[in-house]
């Protein structure tokens, strides 16, 4: 590769990277190149996605990101040219301990403040969104039907197909292996393939953002956490699809319609982080279990398929954005902590914005990097 310059670098090309990469174009901003290692775009994390689009969150600032991003999904087609399905069939959290039914008020409070007709539920109304869910233990729910689920893979095939359009360059097969600095500013990143000049590089390496602190001696709490999930045969008798994205907070699995079967899906709270993604068929069984033990006609399903992929953790499950003060043009878009799609229309607009003007119509200062140094930080509670 000839030496390459450019105005801003992004570094991954997943459903973060190439949303920002588009909004930047999209205002105008067209000296934006796209690096990943991988051959296509979207190979980590946002492959593995279960396509889940909520705006029922526990902190403001989360459904800040949802409330926008809900948009930016609706008007997809008008703003990217692409047309995909989002099927808006509501996020259903149910409840089926006592100490849980305070927190689902106070969320749902939360999230009405920002206009958002999100109710909560008594058991009979739970039963009656969703008649396939074994009630008995239940005691509350929450339901918001502007949620739902799409497939992310559309979505970032919109995005990179949008922003190459516009001028975006991507590219493929080609590790970032070095930051460039100097005197505690940027100037690009090395590469496999050379090296890339840059005042401004943004991270949004996901679940591997964490290695791109190291190369600049910064760190970037985001741990990779192995998630893994499974796709039943068809079902085609007891339920009508789409159902509505279920959660069981109790336990945690979450499930909702896909390919005329179930998806299914659960977080190992005891998951020490690594890079691993291999699929643990014990732990497709446990995931098994309890969803049939929320969905009881589950019991007579066959699962089709199961996989593994990685979590971008943060110590309180949201998102870094903005620039690190250590190192002037260099900017962290990573720690999703597993809503990286729902959040990734949003956070390319804000992204663009802040880089553009350094004025993003939210205000991001919430998800600084700093607050790791300073402490005291806002657990998100909705995290599955
Ligand atoms: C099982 C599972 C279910 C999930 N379900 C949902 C859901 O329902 N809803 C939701 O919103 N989110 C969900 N997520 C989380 C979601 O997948 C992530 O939050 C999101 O994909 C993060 O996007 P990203 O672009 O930041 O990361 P990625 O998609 O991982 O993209 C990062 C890119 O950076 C590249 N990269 C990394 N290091 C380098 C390097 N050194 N050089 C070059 N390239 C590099 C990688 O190749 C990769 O393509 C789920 C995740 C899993 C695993």
């Amino acid at each position: 590769m000839a030496e390459l310059s450019c105005d801003v670098v992004i570094i991954g090309g997943g459903i973060i990277g190439t949303s920002i990469a588009f909004h930047l174009a999209r205002a105008g901003h067209r000296d934006v190149v796209v690096v990943d290692r991988e051959i296509n775009p979207g190979m980590g994390s946002t492959s593995k996605a279960a396509g889940g689009i909520r705006a029922q969150f526990g902190s403001d600032i989360n459904v800040q990101l949802s409330k926008l991003s809900i948009e930016l999904f609706e008007s997809f087609e008008r703003d990217v040219g692409v047309s995909v399905p989002f099927h808006q069939v509501g996020y259903l959290w149910i409840a089926t301990r006592p100490e849980e039914i305070p927190l689902f008020r106070r969320n749902v409070e939360l999230q009405r403040r920002r206009d958002l007709d999100v109710r909560f539920l008594e058991p009979a109304e739970v039963g009656q969104i969703a008649p396939y869910v074994r009630l008995e233990d239940v005691l509350a729910g929450t339901f918001h039907a502007r949620d739902g689920y799409a497939s992310p893979a559309d979505y970032l095939t919109g995005y990179h197909r949008a922003g190459t359009a516009l001028g975006v360059r991507y590219l493929m097969q080609c590790e970032i292996t070095g930051v460039l600095a100097r005197r505690g500013e940027v100037a690009g990143v090395r590469t496999s393939r050379g090296e890339i000049r840059a005042p401004r590089v943004v991270c949004a390496a996901g679940a591997y953002s964490g290695k791109i602190g190291e190369m600049i001696g910064i760190e970037i709490p985001v741990a990779p956490l192995r998630r893994q999930c499974f796709v039943t045969e068809p079902i085609t008798e007891g339920l009508r699809h789409p159902i509505p994205m279920t959660v069981d907070y109790t336990s945690g699995v979450y499930l909702h319609s896909e390919s005329g079967g179930i998806l299914a899906g659960l977080a190992d709270k005891n998951e020490p982080p690594s890079f691993n993604q291999n699929v643990d068929y014990a732990f497709i069984e446990r995931i098994a279990e309890l969803a049939m033990h929320r969905v009881p006609l589950l019991e007579s399903a066959t699962i089709k398929t199961g996989w593994a992929g990685l979590y971008e953790v943060t110590p309180d499950h949201h998102p870094i954005l903005g620039e690190l003060p250590e190192l002037r043009g260099f900017y962290v878009a990573a720690g999703f902590s597993g809503h990286g799609v729902m959040h990734a229309p949003a956070t390319g607009k804000l992204m663009a914005e802040l880089l553009l003007s350094g004025r993003p119509s939210i205000d991001l200062h919430p998800l600084r990097w700093s607050r790791f140094r300073e402490g005291n930080l806002n657990q998100e509670t909705h995290v599955i």
